[in-house]
């Protein structure tokens, strides 16, 4: 449903025709740790995120799985085994 508080005009799950079903009937503002986040959007209410209703919960245990900012560090194991097959490859 199209939210008509903090982020007004977007398509919303938690929105309801009783108004907006998250917490505390609002989103929250993103945090710090999200600068340079894609899925930060400016609002007429201040920055918030597109992807969740209250960022700083993201990053309250380690980094924000959907952060476009950030690089993991977890190889999986089918792109080690094609590295361990291409060694001369990584030396670009
Ligand atoms: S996806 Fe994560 S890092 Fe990006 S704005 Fe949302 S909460 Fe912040």
């Amino acid at each position: 449903m199209i939210c008509t508080t903090i982020r007004e005009g977007e398509d919303c799950v938690f929105m309801t025709a009783a108004g907006c079903s998250y917490n505390e009937g609002n989103c929250l503002p993103v945090v710090e740790e999200c600068m340079g986040c894609q899925r930060m959007s400016e609002f007429p209410t201040g920055m918030y995120c597109a992807a969740a209703p209250d960022p700083s919960l993201k990053w309250k245990s380690g980094s924000c799985n959907m952060a476009t900012h950030i690089k993991t560090t977890v190889e999986t194991k089918k792109q080690k085994s094609i590295r361990s097959r291409h060694p001369k490859e990584d030396n670009f």
